[in-house]
């Protein structure tokens, strides 16, 4: 059953910011925005879903997998794109995620090459896989990021402020890409522009200072702004 349900996730940090508070949603298959500005706790939610960081109340359940227990359940099933995703400038983007397909246990050659090709077909990067990743753009480093978080096909996407320093043309075909490659999966956008969540999110949710202010479908929650 491809939904997730977050119930009652709270957490503060050492500092004694409260980052989420009291945070529940439950979210379909189809791709979802996390409306906030920054600060608003977006990330921490997004790491929290990623099984990087507990939360120090709630729970969270990917179908029937307990998220916050059964995380190695969770990992095989999900693609997590980081704010900021380092890549090593001298790698090629075939021969390095050839080598993420290696670490996700795609291991048999010919299932490799096929699904590498594909994913470069898909994010339309084919052309450049012998480049290094160093003279990309910010909008090819961000289709790649997707690739790599497609591998294995994952259920539960989490892809945290894709969009941000890209230009509009980018922005708009990123997120069609991920619309389409996401379509049977959950998918969780974080952002804090508007344009992202109004364009192809199918249910919104706005998040500020680690609260749900609204939950709704993004045609409503924009005529009321
Ligand atoms: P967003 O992604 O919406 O910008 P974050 O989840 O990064 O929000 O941050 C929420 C709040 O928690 C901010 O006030 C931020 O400074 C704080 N914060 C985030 N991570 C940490 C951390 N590791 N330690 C202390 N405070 C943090
Ligand atoms: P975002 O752009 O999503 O707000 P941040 O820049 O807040 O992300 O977070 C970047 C990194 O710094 C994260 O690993 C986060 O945990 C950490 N961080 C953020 N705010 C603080 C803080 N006030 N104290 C300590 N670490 C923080």
């Amino acid at each position: 059953e491809t939904i997730l349900y977050i119930q009652n996730v709270s957490k503060s940090y050492p500092n004694g910011v409260k980052a989420l508070q009291n945070i529940s949603l439950t979210i379909p298959a189809g791709m979802y925005g996390l409306l906030g500005p920054n600060g608003a706790g977006k990330s921490s939610l997004m790491r929290t879903l990623a099984t990087l960081q507990d939360p120090d109340e709630g729970s969270i359940f990917f179908g029937k997998i307990d998220v916050l227990k059964d995380k190695e359940e969770v990992q095989k099933t999900l693609g997590y794109l980081p704010q900021d995703f380092g890549l090593h400038p001298n790698a090629r983007a075939e021969e390095l995620l050839n080598y993420f397909a290696v670490m996700k246990g795609i291991r048999e050659k010919q299932a490799r090459r096929e699904v590498v090709e594909a994913l470069l077909k898909q994010t339309n990067l084919w052309d450049v896989r012998k480049q290094k990743l160093g003279g990309f753009s910010g909008g090819m480093r961000q289709r790649f990021g997707v690739a790599i978080a497609m591998l294995g096909n994952p259920k539960l996407i989490i892809v945290d402020e894709p969009t941000a320093g890209l230009d509009p043309a980018e922005r708009v075909r990123f997120l069609n890409l991920l619309s389409e490659m996401g379509e049977n999966s959950v998918v969780i956008l974080s952002t804090h522009i508007v344009e992202d969540v109004s364009e192809l999110c199918t249910r919104m949710a706005v998040i500020n200072k680690g609260q749900i202010l609204m939950e709704t479908e993004p045609l409503k929650a924009i005529k009321n702004l």
